[in-house]
């Protein structure tokens, strides 16, 4: 059997965690099948679905990678269909015609209500003959759903959900004005691109029992569901906006890998024994639904920086310094021409700090700082006048010596050594003087980096004369 999973966002808003890992479980459960994975935009909300939300989905898959086959489906788009398959139900008399006013309805729920039984559609119509058809009313078309027994969907992670058949009441397909509702649109697309497997929140559980109906009305094949438990923040809370950086755009901008976040989200619910890092291969490889835990699975801040400090070190120096190159603040590049090639030469030593390409691009900065360097708090405290002073006996030391990395870090051991200080006590101003900042790569990198010129500029300007 050919496996077809789907992605079916809501396009209301951005393209948040919780969906993210839907669309990457959805994805690695394909391609692990060697299967194929759609996207369908739910786009029947006319009122609150966008094309700016439909753009920030497509965006946001985009950057993490998960390519979908074949064309994008635009649900509201098939209406027509939808509404083909509630005439069909209502032929096979599996459906039938409910003229029951929306105040009629409303009486009905205060019925209800006060006798304090639960809510739902009580079937008033659903054995009228067509004689009873109310001509000037335009009616809804309902499924007729059994009444007795029960639902029981075979659920991958929730194992076998039970639905007693007389809490799921006889809902609407075809609203009076003609257009299919949301349950009924899901289970004819489903259909008809072919999905084998739906792999959704489990928000979507009762759902899928009502869905199920009109699945088993059309004799349709009933795909495997998987339902995926919640999310909840770092403190045990159902995750919302107060837990910060919900929409994928927001890792984007903080710097964090597409790697590092597929591998992330697929650990926010999967496992593999105690594995941590876990590479997209790797993941295709191993993928499966089993693995799923049942129980909601927590964000971890700490742990997605860990990932992502990883997949850093793992980069290419030259990917690397593509990525942190837009991310550098105020400089000319007409003053830098060879910005690039200082970036890959220097990343060796900046990547191993950075937990995030903003943070990369932090350690790089010094590369574009203007002269005479602005030196932040802790780098002031270092450059004491004493400090001063050793930077600028160093210079005619440096000013000798043919500027390659050997020759570089031999002058200045040699003038450590002569003049009985520590390495530190030389190296620390050194790196001020260069970069502004106490933390930098290793202080021989930098001198490399920068060049000869720009170095004993550097230290010139901070020494006092
Ligand atoms: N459109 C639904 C949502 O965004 C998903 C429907 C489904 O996966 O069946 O939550």
């Amino acid at each position: 059997m050919k496996i077809v999973t789907r992605f079916a966002p809501s396009p209301t808003g951005f393209l948040h965690i919780g969906g993210a890992r839907t669309a990457l479980f959805n994805w690695l459960f394909a391609r692990h099948h060697s299967g194929t994975f759609r996207l369908r935009i739910e786009d029947t909300d006319r009122q609150r679905s966008s094309n700016d939300a439909i753009a920030a989905i497509i965006e946001g898959l985009e950057w993490l990678g998960l390519n979908w086959d074949a064309e994008t489906v635009y649900q509201f788009a098939r209406a027509e269909r939808h509404a083909e398959v509630a005439r069909q139900l209502l032929e096979m008399g599996r459906a039938y015609h409910c003229y029951a006013s929306p105040e009629e309805l409303e009486t009905m729920r205060e019925t209800q209500r006060a006798a304090g039984t639960p809510i739902r559609y009580d079937g008033r119509w659903r054995d009228r003959p067509a004689s009873d058809h109310r001509p000037n009313v335009p009616p809804v078309i309902r499924i007729k759903a059994p009444r007795a027994g029960d639902t029981i969907i075979s659920d991958k992670v929730q194992g076998d959900v039970r639905f007693s058949n007389d809490v799921l009441d006889d809902f609407i397909l075809l609203r009076s004005d003609g257009t299919p509702t949301y349950m009924l649109s899901v289970v004819v697309d489903d259909q008809d691109m072919g999905v084998t497997h739906v792999i959704r929140g489990d928000d979507h559980l009762t759902n899928a029992a009502r869905q199920r109906q009109i699945i088993d009305a059309m004799g349709w094949p009933v795909p495997v569901y998987a339902h995926l438990p919640l999310m909840h923040g770092e403190d045990g809370q159902k995750l919302s906006k107060r837990h910060g950086a919900l929409g994928i755009h927001e890792y984007k901008s903080l710097g964090y890998l597409p790697e590092a976040m597929r591998n992330y989200l697929l650990r926010l619910g999967w496992s593999h024994g105690d594995d941590e890092t876990i590479s997209t291969p790797q993941a295709i490889e191993w993928f499966n639904l089993e693995s799923i835990g049942r129980s909601p699975s927590r964000v971890d801040f700490k742990k997605l920086g860990n990932l992502n400090g990883h997949y850093i070190r793992q980069a290419s120096d030259q990917d690397l310094a593509n990525s942190t190159l837009p991310l550098l603040k105020a400089f000319d590049p007409k003053e830098f021409p060879n910005l690039q090639v200082q970036l890959v030469a220097a990343m060796p030593g900046l990547k191993e700090r950075a937990k995030t390409l903003v943070e990369l691009a932090d350690g790089a900065q010094f590369l574009v700082a203007k002269r005479p360097l602005a030196l932040d708090d802790k780098a002031q405290k270092i450059m004491t006048a004493e400090a001063r002073t050793h930077l600028k006996n160093l210079i005619p030391a440096l000013q000798q010596v043919k500027w390659v990395p050997e020759a570089v870090e031999a002058a200045v051991r040699g003038f450590v050594d002569i003049s009985g200080l520590k390495l530190g006590v030389v190296a620390q101003p050194l790196r001020v003087a260069l970069t502004g900042r106490s933390t930098s790569p290793g202080i021989f990198e930098v001198l490399q980096v920068l060049g000869k010129e720009e170095s004993l500029a550097r230290i010139a300007d901070q020494v006092v004369i």
